[in-house]
């Protein structure tokens, strides 16, 4: 039987013109509180709260991949206070173990020096949620815990990415959507009569409908600029923002990013749906200055083949898993392997499941493109590590 969406959150804001905290000039654990001190937190006396930071890559902390260890501290032990009884969980992306992506990151040593749960939500069966109204997106598989904890709080990382433009708070919790069922969102038909928008967009917007976080953390510690979420360049913003609305959060975010919320289709879907507000005349941000903290990031490439120049990438429906691992191929070998190809053209690179026919010769990479691996090299994997398809390329091409 299907389970309903999250409660409305019990945190008082102005629905109308909703208050967003930026906090700066100490450290992340102090911006952390000095961000919440400006919510009254009560409402959370005697719940259990399931903080759902970015934990869904294996990554070192400060690499602005993963939330900072000491934001996720400072929130538990503000929620603490408050009275609530927290955990940390995390369901990642595909190929990575939570827990060893709580270990890298620093959350584990945090949470284990506090007594606090770390939660695998990938470890149970899923709890399927029907969306009223849903347009891309009609049904979800949601890890149990987030039906189950009273209160979810997104902290995400202050991410560009290169298929949604930004990962912020809302987008954080397809985190709580469970194992694979994650990838389902990267692999839907566009939509009739909207051919121009992506389903993924539109998917993200439908989630929001029945995933809102109670209250939003986002982590501008250090954040992604470029070819987020995994595939960028980290960039200090020394920030960290708290609201209750996270679309409005999220559009104070967009701002420190140099981009504006109305340039991000989710967050558009989302708000003109009733979900929260981007509108940053409606937004109420503290401090007064808060805009001398902006500094603006890198936008994700429009095309990846401008980016690496010796190659051409065919993507059809792949998802950010397999982008993932072929951007950091690319970022760290693509260069010096495939300049070696002095005169043989643009290597031809395939992933997703939506390719018809491939060029001969190309690098076939994820089980999406095994029906192409006749006489092609191919890597197999779901998704394949950047170690398989560094040992296919010095098979086929050195
Ligand atoms: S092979 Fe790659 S694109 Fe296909 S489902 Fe797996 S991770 Fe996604």
């Amino acid at each position: 039987m299907s389970k309903s969406s999250l409660l409305p959150t019990p945190f008082k804001f102005n629905k109308d013109n909703p208050a967003v905290w930026v906090a700066s000039g100490a450290g992340p654990y102090e911006n952390t509180r000095n961000a919440l001190a400006g919510i009254d937190l009560s409402p959370a006396s005697g719940r259990r709260v399931l903080l759902k930071p970015n934990a869904g890559r294996v990554a070192e902390p400060g690499a602005g991949i993963t939330t900072h260890p000491q934001v996720v501290a400072a929130a538990i032990d503000v929620f603490r206070e408050a009275g609530a009884e927290v955990a940390v969980g995390e369901s990642p992306i595909t190929g990575v173990k939570t827990l060893e992506a709580f270990a890298r990151c620093g959350i584990q040593e945090i949470a284990e020096a506090r007594n606090c749960p770390l939660v695998d939500m990938d470890a149970r069966p899923s709890v399927p949620v029907d969306i009223p109204a849903g347009e891309a997106i009609q049904r979800l598989k949601v890890c149990p815990e987030v039906l189950e904890y009273d209160l979810i709080v997104s902290i995400p990382v202050m991410k560009m990415h290169m298929h949604t433009g930004v990962t912020l708070a809302v987008k954080n919790m397809k985190g709580c959507l469970w194992r694979r069922s994650k990838v389902d969102l990267h692999m839907l038909p566009k939509l009739p009569g909207r051919e121009d928008e992506k389903s993924l967009n539109i998917a993200i917007a439908d989630m929001a409908i029945v995933l809102l976080p109670h209250l939003s953390i986002i982590d501008g510690t250090v954040g992604m600029e470029g070819l987020g979420p995994s595939a960028g360049q980290a960039k200090a913003l020394g920030v960290v923002l708290a609201g209750v609305d996270p679309f409005a959060t999220d559009a104070v975010a967009c701002e420190l990013m140099g981009i504006s919320a109305q340039d991000i289709p989710h967050l558009c879907l989302g708000a003109a749906r009733g979900c929260g507000v981007i509108d940053m005349e409606r937004i109420q941000v503290t401090p007064e200055d808060w805009r001398s903290r902006a500094i603006p990031f890198d936008l994700p490439p429009n095309n990846l083949s401008l980016e690496f120049p010796n190659v051409t990438v065919l993507d059809n429906q792949s998802c950010s898993a397999c982008q993932s691992s072929l951007l950091l191929f690319l970022k760290k070998y693509g260069e010096q392997l495939f300049d070696a190809e002095k005169g043989g053209g643009k290597t031809p690179i395939a992933i997703g499941k939506g390719h018809e026919s491939l060029p001969p010769g190309t690098l076939c990479i994820g089980n999406c493109t095994t029906r192409f691996k006749e006489g092609r090299p191919f890597v197999p994997g779901c998704p394949p590590v950047v170690s398989q398809i560094l040992a296919v390329y010095d098979e086929y091409f050195r």
